[in-house]
């Protein structure tokens, strides 16, 4: 099925008009196909970054001011690092970083089943919100626990906000979908709704959050429930990259390193992990970020 343009990259919220019950779904295509665009991610990598990605948007929806969402996890596997960062108004990227041998070596021996614990290994969960105004960042760091990324981020968001969550993320190579259900304080000990919601919510399959459209996986969900639909928010590629972060970066290698660099390359050439964009620097510039007049401009990286 083919989803008109209107329904690509979107993200819906929905509330259980008489329950405690809130939602979201989120559907990604061709920035999911942007995010890929410099990279040719192994096919088991490629599908846990699409779930992480959909996770990440599901999460930012609850960002209350400008600001962003990272989600970080990282481990000693195949699977060294994965990133996506996403913000308030939905401006998303991400990477993953892995070791081509591990990942052969792996699938070699555990075909299909590999899960994304598996493959990260001994690891950590990062989740970290940015407030762009006051620069005030709030970071929480857990052991993963669980097998998928829907698995780390409920047991993380139980623990931080005791707010009982359930996650159902779908990816592939053309699309990322992804369905999130939260119980929202003040709920009676004896309604059940949360149990029949999430029960309900159980039968989606893989499929359904990839191809069917918001309304379409409400109602085969819920045509008995009442829920409210909003209007749906657009998702789109957004990479934070500046000649200026790069340029900061830089300062971490030491001037001599630096000139050595120039003197057998000519140039010192940057690539953006997550947009392909390239930075160069030549042996002015490089003269100029080690001159004594030149500050970081922004403080925080400085060591
Ligand atoms: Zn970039």
């Amino acid at each position: 099925m083919n989803m008109n343009a209107e329904e690509k990259d979107k993200i819906y919220r929905f509330l259980f008009d008489k329950a405690n019950i809130r939602g979201e779904i989120a559907s990604l295509t061709d920035v999911w196909k942007t995010m890929q665009s410099h990279h040719n991610y192994p096919e088991i990598i490629r599908q846990y970054l699409g779930e992480g990605v959909a996770a990440a948007v599901l999460l930012s929806a609850t960002l209350k001011f400008e600001g962003s969402l990272t989600i970080q996890a990282s481990g000693d596997g195949a699977l060294t690092l994965m990133v996506i960062e996403c913000r308030n108004d939905f401006g998303v990227r991400g990477v993953a970083k892995y070791q081509q041998s591990l990942v052969d070596e792996m699938l070699n021996g555990l075909p299909d089943e590999t899960d994304l614990k598996t493959l990260l290994g001994d690891g950590t969960l990062i989740i970290t919100i940015e407030q762009f105004k006051t620069k005030e960042r709030y970071q929480g760091i857990v052991a993963l626990e669980g097998n998928s990324m829907a698995d780390f981020l409920e047991a993380y968001l139980e623990r931080s906000e005791q707010l009982e969550t359930r996650i159902f993320l779908a990816s592939d190579e053309n699309s990322v979908g992804g369905l999130l259900l939260q119980q929202l304080p003040g709920q009676n000990e004896d309604d059940d709704s949360w149990e029949r919601v999430t029960h309900l919510a159980n039968t989606i399959k893989t499929d359904e959050l990839l191809e069917l459209r918001a309304k379409e996986i409400l109602h085969r969900l819920y045509h008995e429930e009442d829920v409210r639909l909003f209007d749906s928010e657009s998702i789109y590629f957004k990479c934070s990259c500046t000649r200026d972060k790069v340029t900061n970066m830089l300062r971490s290698i030491s001037q001599q390193e630096a000139s050595a660099i120039i003197k057998e390359q000519g140039n010192i050439s940057v690539d953006c992990e997550f947009c392909g964009k390239i930075y160069q620097f030549d042996e002015i510039d490089i003269a100029g970020i080690y001159s004594k007049n030149s500050q970081p401009s922004d403080l925080s990286t400085k060591h």
